[in-house]
């Protein structure tokens, strides 16, 4: 099986177990104390917890904090229903973690569009007065990287917040300037599956979503898991450690896939993308049938969210592709750990899968 999904999800790197393992140990070793005990073990489980959120936030603005939420998805949430804001704005290519918890606050939101390019242009509209603009850093379907700085520049002018979805960027790219909250998930990153964070600029007012025993700062009540803290932190500190040899090797596979693959259409911008990500269209090609087809490929029609629903992505609706081209796309995702051996025989099969298709 070859993994050509790493927009869905990472594999968890070596370290970053390494450093769960203590707090998962047996009842002698005490690593399962809870970290907000005052005893011994359970201080030294929160003193476990504190390293893991230096590191994560070592790779985040100064002037903030790390809250610990169980995903990314939560940690939007939080920001979305947790900031007094009378109108939210978001663009219309965001994951759906922004765009439903936007709609579930029950008032319009406004759309910025994306261009074919897919991306948010930088004069898009901002709300008057006291609202919230979310805008992604890097599009989890296509890639493109967003003109975060710029847009949170332009919300700042407007009196609004800004919310940056910064889940495919975060420990692969420099982190998003002039954000005022930044949502995180560790299972992006090379990191265990089930935590996630918001990063919060101080001085922003923000009501929690989980209300109990006033864990995180009052903002996310229930214990926290010493172990899945100490894997994310392990992940930030090696993803900081190693960005600069893992986007030159993410280059150079999407270089090869590309030109292996060079009579497919390439969805958003060639050149403001995340080069971990490819995602193409062959006009024609019945994309299930090369899923069914490519069985040992592990690969994507779309996010992984919107497979199998049988809809065509929104993302590449947005960027003008019809319901037919956005069904014969597809999204091939690499990162630290795959070959090029692997891209080349992935990408030798899916082209004899679609010639074999007749198109
Ligand atoms: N935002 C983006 C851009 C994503 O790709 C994902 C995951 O697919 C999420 C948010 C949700 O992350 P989590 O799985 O941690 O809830």
């Amino acid at each position: 099986m070859i993994y050509l999904d790493y927009q869905a999800t990472t594999p968890l790197a070596p370290e970053a177990r390494e450093a769960m393992l203590p707090w998962l140990a047996g009842p002698e070793a005490m690593g399962f104390a809870n970290p907000h005990s005052a005893h011994r073990p359970g201080r030294a489980a929160a003193a476990a917890v504190e390293v893991a959120r230096d590191r994560v936030a070592a790779l985040l603005p100064k002037g903030g904090r790390v809250i610990f939420t169980g995903s990314a998805t939560e940690a939007i949430n939080l920001a979305v229903f947790g900031v007094d804001a009378r109108q939210i704005v978001v663009s219309n290519i965001e994951h759906a973690a922004v765009l439903d918890a936007a709609a579930a606050r029950g008032k319009p939101v406004q759309l910025l569009a994306a261009d074919e390019e897919g991306l948010v242009p930088i004069d898009a509209p901002m709300p008057a007065g006291k609202g919230l603009v979310a805008v992604m850093q890097v599009n989890n379907e296509i890639g493109t990287i967003q003109p975060v700085a710029q847009l949170a520049a332009a919300a700042h002018a407007a009196g609004a917040l800004f919310l940056c979805d910064a889940v495919q960027g975060y420990g692969k790219l420099a982190v998003p300037e002039g954000a005022d909250m930044i949502a995180l998930s560790a299972h992006k990153l090379y990191g265990p599956k089930g935590i996630g964070a918001l990063w919060l600029r101080d001085g922003i007012a923000l009501r929690p979503l989980i209300h109990g025993g006033g864990q995180e700062q009052g903002l996310r009540s229930g214990t926290l898991s010493p172990a899945l803290c100490a894997g994310f932190g392990a992940a930030a500190e090696l993803a900081a450690r190693r960005m600069v040899e893992d986007e030159a090797h993410v280059e150079a596979l999407w270089h090869r896939a590309r030109a292996l693959l060079a009579d497919w259409q390439l969805n958003g911008s060639a050149d403001r993308r995340w080069r971990g990500n490819l995602n193409l269209r062959r006009d024609g090609v019945d994309v299930a049938r090369l899923m069914s087809d490519l069985r040992d490929l592990a690969f994507s029609a779309g996010s992984a969210c919107a497979s199998g629903s049988g809809r065509p992505s929104h993302v590449l609706r947005a960027i003008g592709l019809s319901d037919g081209q956005a069904k014969s796309s597809i999204r091939i995702g690499f990162g630290r750990y795959t070959t090029m051996a692997e891209v080349e025989d992935a990408c030798a099969r899916i082209k004899a899968a679609a010639a074999a298709q007749g198109v």
